[in-house]
């Protein structure tokens, strides 16, 4: 059997990542900046542009996309953080275009299988991942296959709520995991609790708190907390072998260690006993290796899905 070309695309809300992979080997790998996204038109636009930079033939195209996604139909129901675009059919108007089968999903489904297959779980059966960047996302695989629930939204981890009454989420719920632990929660934390108005990233609150910044290292610890508190009532839940941590803000040492040493406070300690905690090997790479790793897998006709 030829070797079969396919290009795996990461579309999340600041950057793009291109995989072009050939019989499972990643042969290419690129990102640009995905500037502003007004509606769909941009989002196609972008794929092909980045496409047509490939200048390479391919048998079946990927996609990762950060938002509600039935991989089932390939339509994104709602991209809250690309453009806030609902109910785009972005499967079928590729293969419109591009005339060779799209394969759609979600950004942390795809990431957790280029995990699975290529990265940090290779010979695991099951593991959640937990994406902790500017939003929080996550993914479950059971027995090397990906759960997505009934409609291919299962793992929105981010919106379990950790504080009623809390601050408003971009859900429209209050109290998110996502409003206090993310990117965009630690930035605004310290934000709320500054007298005058500050610019400031979490990437910058986090150098603080390294240097004892009182009020950063209170955000941090505060993030660290809640992601391990959900994280510990994920394994207690799913009693996985392995629980990655991806997404940005989980890069830095200083945050990933200070929440996995405070899992032992939530998860039961027998689970944690066999089980691995680590982070994603193929970092912000995962998402276009396994959108590409899970259309090679689907255009032979195997079942990716539990
Ligand atoms: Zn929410």
């Amino acid at each position: 059997m030829r070797n079969k070309k396919i290009i795996g695309i990461d579309f999340g809300g600041t950057k793009i990542n291109f995989a072009y992979t050939e019989n499972k080997e990643v042969k290419r790998i690129f990102k640009f900046e995905t500037g502003k996204i007004k509606d769909k038109n941009d989002i196609i636009n972008k794929i092909l542009s980045g496409i047509s930079a490939l200048k390479s033939d391919f048998d079946a195209i990927g996609i990762g996309i950060a938002g509600m996604i039935n991989h089932k139909n390939g339509e994104a129901v709602l991209l809250t953080n690309i453009g806030g675009i609902q109910n785009f059919p972005l499967k079928k108007e590729l293969e419109n275009i591009v005339k060779k089968p799209v394969f759609v999903d979600n950004d942390v489904n795809v990431a957790l299988f280029g995990e699975s297959r290529l990265g940090s779980i290779k010979s695991l059966e099951n593991a959640i991942f937990v994406s902790v960047g500017t939003g929080i996302g996550g993914a479950i695989m059971l027995s090397r296959k990906l759960y997505t629930g009934k409609d291919g939204f299962a793992g929105e981890f981010g919106h379990i709520t950790v504080k009623e009454n809390g601050l408003k989420c971009g859900c429209g719920k209050r109290g998110c995991l996502e409003t206090v632990a993310s990117g965009t929660g630690i930035e605004r934390y310290v934000k709320n609790r500054l007298n005058k108005k500050t610019d400031i990233t979490a990437k910058e609150i986090v150098e603080q708190a390294k240097h004892g910044d009182t009020l950063s290292l209170k955000a941090i610890e505060n993030a660290a907390h809640y992601i391990s508190r959900v994280s510990g009532d994920l394994i207690n839940i799913f009693n996985p072998d392995a629980l990655i941590f991806g997404g940005g803000v989980m890069e830095s040492d200083f945050i990933y260690e200070k929440t996995k040493a405070k899992i032992h406070q939530f998860a039961l300690p027998m689970f944690l006993k066999n089980m691995q905690i680590t982070r994603s090997t193929l970092k912000n790479n995962a998402g276009a290796i396994g959108a590409a790793l899970l259309a090679l897998e689907l255009l032979n006709g195997n079942n990716v899905y539990v």
